[in-house]
């Protein structure tokens, strides 16, 4: 099983819980309308990566996410996070009203930081990704169309979270595609204080 690091030591995640379409601009620039409902998928355990890998044939899109780590069904943890998404793949599943998984759940298609333990107001939080040294994503929990706590009460009616789950709460404007040999820095933030970050050159 895969694993990731929470305050330093090593859990494994059964799941990954995704939302879709949270940032207005977001949706704007993919063309999608307001859901009335959060939308959820899943990745599983097997989708966990150390490496950002490009896609070859299917073009691989980048999607920098706040991530949270859960501990006794609360947010404990934060960490920044990458849903890859196969985008015409996606395209093409949602035109036929398809399940979603080739597209979002194939091996290597979430990548995380550490996570740490955050004691700061949850609104607080933010997240910046670099690409070659360029500041290409940016988003908070403020600018959230659902916010952390009200996800994890609508996830929580249909579905238990587990020790050492992760929620992804969804990408803001300015996803594109991996090119290999690209350096890619995603870092979380307390307002100005950064609290943490990690790096990859993707492969
Ligand atoms: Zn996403």
């Amino acid at each position: 099983m895969k694993s990731v690091r929470f305050n330093g030591e090593e859990v494994i995640p059964s799941k990954i819980v995704c939302i879709g379409r949270n940032y207005v601009e977001h949706i704007k620039e993919l063309g999608n309308s307001i859901p009335e409902q959060p939308v959820i998928f899943l990745k599983p355990n097997s989708a966990i990566s150390e490496n950002i890998i490009s896609g070859g044939d299917n073009t691989v899109h980048y999607e920098g996410e706040i991530s949270f780590l859960i501990k006794s069904g609360k947010i404990a943890g934060v960490g920044f996070g990458l849903d890859l998404t196969k985008r015409e793949v996606q395209k093409s599943l949602k035109t036929k009203g398809l399940p979603w998984e080739r597209a979002k759940a194939f091996d290597n298609s979430a990548v995380f930081s550490d996570f740490i333990a955050f004691n700061c107001n949850i609104t607080d939080l933010r997240l910046e990704l670099f690409i070659n040294g360029s500041l290409i994503q940016y988003g908070s929990c403020e600018l959230m169309l659902n916010k952390p706590e009200p996800i994890l009460k609508e996830i929580s009616t249909f579905l238990t979270l587990e020790d050492g789950d992760i929620i992804m709460t969804g990408t803001p404007k300015g996803v594109g595609t991996v090119i290999q040999g690209d350096k890619y820095s995603g870092k979380i933030f307390n307002g100005e204080k950064l609290l943490v970050e990690a790096s990859w050159t993707t492969k």
